[in-house]
């Protein structure tokens, strides 16, 4: 026997365990869907949903025995079925993890369902939501959403793959979204593709004479007094801060100041302001702030006051996204048509498209430009310098 070949077969094998293990949780995030959209399966499935209050304590003792026996148990041993003809077939020991790991969700599912073991998992603990929504694996918070925000999103039970693949990472149906910047080139296409997507667009526009669409809300605001958005902004579920100003080759004191004033702390005070609003136990779930940083943020927009003010932007962004109470996307967009540049390569309609798709997906910095180092820098730039900033700074009331 060589002994060498050893722990390359084993390790070979855990990762077939591993893969095994993924499997098994996308069967059972499919079999949910399925729950949703297959009628035989729907009426097992409302069992599941009509257990629960919004502070996830089941509705009844009843209601949730019937939901774990009627759902849970048969999911669990779809999962066990599936992973098992798998693991039979490849014909390798280690894809048997995931059958193993299928019944230890089987065997506390039948002993709910029978009264014993009462206590619920880990997704459905109840009480306040204290985190925001996971990124890769599920949390309560995320799973919250699925029952309390849309029933038709946020599907995944322990790792969020099959959402991300389906793009029902986030739901913006019904969603009151509010854009600065609105009367804008991008503004008016992000309105346009959140609209279709079922959002209530507030417009939030310094722009006297623009013009919007029938069934908007608009909102006249000024710069310096944005504080007096802050009563809109308690019932914004998402807000995109979009607005911005280039001075292009102007080096003058004044468009300095203004650079900063409208780029960087115009919008920083809007994002504290919205961040404020975040009081609830839901608002970790449902609220998130949205800032479009701009690519010159790692790159050379050729209009150097126009990196330096949304640089600071974007470092100000990480920094405060370190104690953020709800999820905070970047935008990092590339050169776009429009009125204020014509040389743009990128279309916003197609940008905003982009947008959206990728947040439905989850990206929490949302890359959409043709320069391919960006796709490069800025990831290398963010991982680095929140970790620069974690380990020299500390959180609210500390130190
Ligand atoms: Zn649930
Ligand atoms: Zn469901």
């Amino acid at each position: 026997m060589d002994f060498n070949l050893l722990p390359t077969h084993l390790l070979i094998q855990l990762m077939l365990g591993l893969v095994s293990i993924i499997f098994a949780d996308l069967v059972r995030d499919l079999y949910h869907l399925a729950g949703h959209y297959w009628q035989p399966l729907q009426k097992f499935h409302t069992l599941h949903h009509k257990a629960y209050r919004p502070d996830l304590t089941i509705t009844s003792l009843e209601t949730y025995q019937k939901a774990q026996w009627y759902n849970d148990v048969p999911e669990d041993l779809f999962m066990v079925g599936t992973t098992a003809v798998l693991a039979y077939l490849s014909q390798s020991y280690g894809m048997w993890l995931g059958c193993l790991y299928s019944i230890s969700f089987l065997i506390p599912a039948i002993a709910r369902s029978q009264g014993f073991w009462l206590q619920t998992d880990l997704t459905h603990k109840p009480g306040a939501l204290v985190e925001i929504p996971s990124h890769w694996r599920v949390n309560r918070t995320y799973h919250w959403r699925h029952h309390f925000d849309q029933g038709n999103a946020y599907f995944c039970s322990n790792v969020t793959l099959l959402d991300k693949v389906i793009g029902t990472s986030l739901s913006l149906k019904g969603k009151v979204v509010a854009i600065t910047g609105a009367s804008g080139t991008l503004g008016q296409a992000l309105t346009e593709e959140l609209s279709l997507q079922g959002a209530k667009v507030v417009a939030l526009t310094t722009n006297t004479q623009a013009e919007f669409k029938p069934g908007i809300e608009v909102m006249h605001w000024q710069l310096g007094s944005e504080t007096d958005l802050k009563n809109r902004l308690q019932g914004v579920d998402i807000l995109i801060l979009n607005h911005g100003v280039n001075v292009y080759g102007d080096r003058s004191f004044a468009a300095i100041q203004k650079s900063y004033e409208v780029n960087t702390f115009s919008t920083l005070k809007l994002a504290e302001l919205f961040l404020e609003t975040v009081t609830k136990s839901s608002h970790k779930a449902l609220k998130e702030l949205w800032i479009n940083t701009s690519e010159a943020e790692v790159s050379p927009a050729l209009s150097p006051l126009y990196e330096l003010s949304k640089r600071t932007l974007g470092d100000l962004i990480t920094l405060r996204r370190l104690d953020a109470p709800c999820i905070i996307r970047k935008l990092v967009l590339g050169p776009f048509k429009s009125d204020l540049n014509p040389y743009g390569v990128m279309s916003s309609k197609w940008i905003a498209w982009a947008i959206v798709a990728l947040a439905k997906r989850d990206f929490r910095n949302i890359i959409v430009t043709v320069n391919p180092i960006t796709y490069v820098a800025f990831p290398v730039k963010e991982i680095l310098q929140s970790l620069y900033f974690r380990l020299c700074t500390s959180g609210k009331g500390e130190r």
